[in-house]
């Protein structure tokens, strides 16, 4: 696919970014609110729904009566959500999921079997590592780990049964970018399913399934809640692929709360007014780490000397993220005397929230790996990843500045 083709396909426009109230709207017109009604969305908590007779229950399965029957089979909030969501992403449908790993787990129940073989990326998040191995393999799916960028050995793996690939957008926690266009041209050639978490990079940066992604899979519990409030995850793609994932859904339980769906409707609101001032700072703060004294090694992709920079330019488009990690000088001891030091970044295992969140891959996100399997993939006892807020900058760069220093 050529760039202007891709850039036709793949760039966001500004109007995506706001919900559509069009639909809300019809849709409370019979709320019984009349012609006031609240300006933002109610927040619908109900278990379930009444029902005047049985006739009523059968017009609800039959398709004939539009409604909601019980929670677990559907929610207004979750259905206005997806709406959204498909709006801003140009996905045909999404199902949504309690959490990131919900959403991973259940896409993968959905498009494996006992007996298949799955190719995944090797520069993975741990709990999607920890899902593979502690659950997948003894289900009698066997995996095999590749750099995906590396043509050869993807194709070396490939096996008579080999059913899906699996890659992140940008990788947890180095920012290996991937390239989504080259997979998705591998992907069609060898007729392969293939899913994309696309958690790092949100919707703001890429759509995947622009690139012929059959799945595409996001932490709501990070950028699209932005808040550090909501946990929740999403699958989407076309109509085809998300009917079965929404039926596994149900059937297993590992819906969205309610009120994780009504949080992440407000959240959306101010995607498009968040999503940038995280690059922003993100790219500023890259640019400052690189020229520390207490800093070995600086991962960021929109840096023009990253590995990962022309392919980051190709696949992403609005900036190049909001995550950072660096190799610190002194290991352990040198990240402890940097977080004792901060006033204002915090130690939290997690990302995409407003404020600057610092967090320790080898003690949290991917303990699941062993320390050889660590090593391999350089993640160090001095590797801390950044999530970069939306604060003004100053704050951030005081801080860390300051932080850094007593880290010597
Ligand atoms: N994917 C990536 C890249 C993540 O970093 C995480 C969590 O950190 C997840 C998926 C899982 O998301 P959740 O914590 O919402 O289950």
């Amino acid at each position: 696919m050529g760039r202007r083709l891709c850039e036709t396909l793949c760039k966001a426009e500004s109007r995506d970014f706001v919900p559509c109230r069009a639909n809300e709207v019809k849709r409370m017109q019979n709320t019984g609110y009349g012609l006031i009604r609240p300006e933002s969305p109610p927040f619908v908590p109900s278990s379930v729904y009444t029902f005047p007779d049985l006739e009523a229950i059968r017009a609800y399965y039959a398709g004939s009566a539009p409604g909601y029957l019980y929670r677990r089979n559907g929610n207004p909030n979750t259905d206005q959500l997806e709406e959204a969501l498909c709006q801003l992403t140009g996905a045909a449908a999404a199902v949504f999921a309690a959490s990131g790993m919900a959403a991973i787990a259940q896409a993968c129940f959905s498009l494996l079997k006992p007996g298949d073989h799955l190719v995944a990326t090797r520069h993975l998040y741990g709990g999607t590592y920890a899902l593979f191995e502690q659950v997948l393999r003894p289900w009698g799916i066997s995996v095999d780990y590749v750099d995906m960028d590396d043509g050869d050995s993807l194709a070396a793996a490939l096996r008579p049964n080999t059913a899906l690939l699996y890659v992140e957008t940008i990788a947890n926690p180095l920012l290996q970018v991937a390239d989504l266009e080259a997979i998705g041209r591998f992907a069609a050639a060898h007729s392969l399913r293939w899913m994309v978490d696309n958690t790092f990079a949100s919707p703001y940066l890429a759509r995947p399934h622009t690139f012929g992604a059959d799945v595409v899979v996001e932490s709501l519990t990070k950028f699209l809640g932005g808040h550090s409030d909501v946990m929740g995850g999403v699958c989407y793609g076309s109509a085809d692929v998300m009917t079965p994932i929404r039926t596994l859904t149900v059937t297993v339980g590992g819906v969205l709360s309610a009120f994780d769906a009504w949080m992440t409707q407000r959240s959306l609101q101010t995607f498009h007014l968040r999503m940038p001032q995280h690059c922003r700072n993100a790219l500023a703060l890259a640019e400052f780490l690189r020229g520390h004294p207490a800093v070995e090694q600086v991962f960021y992709p929109g840096l023009p000397d990253s590995p990962w920079h022309a392919i980051a330019r190709r696949v992403l488009f609005d900036g190049f993220g909001a995550m950072v990690s660096i190799h610190l000088r002194g290991g352990e001891e040198a990240v402890n005397r940097l977080l004792r030091a901060c006033r204002h970044v915090a130690l939290a295992p997690s990302l995409g929230g407003t404020r600057t969140t610092v967090s320790h891959p080898a003690l949290t996100s991917h303990r699941a790996f062993s320390p050889a399997e660590r090593a391999q993939l350089d993640i160090r006892d001095g590797t801390v990843r950044i999530s970069v807020g939306t604060e003004p900058f100053e704050v951030i760069l005081e801080d860390l500045r300051h932080a850094l220093d007593e880290a010597r």
